[in-house]
């Protein structure tokens, strides 16, 4: 997983861990939220790459609030 704040890659979550917190700058979120983070910045930045184009897609069959 990566930060949504510093962009570190993580080790992955497990699936029953509903919280995300960054070992690199400490950021802490719930999971949802911070991959919702990394995927609006991804997408202002321009450049998505395919994992993060999984996790958006993911983001919008269970969200569905979420516009990429
Ligand atoms: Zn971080």
């Amino acid at each position: 997983m990566t930060c949504g704040r510093c962009f570190a890659r993580t080790k992955r979550l497990e699936l029953h861990e509903r919280n995300f917190r960054c070992e690199a700058c400490g950021f802490a979120d719930s999971r949802d939220r911070n991959a919702a983070r990394v995927i609006l910045a991804v997408a202002e930045r321009g450049h998505v790459g395919v994992e993060d184009v999984r996790q958006s897609d993911h983001l919008l069959r269970v969200g569905g609030s979420v516009a990429v």
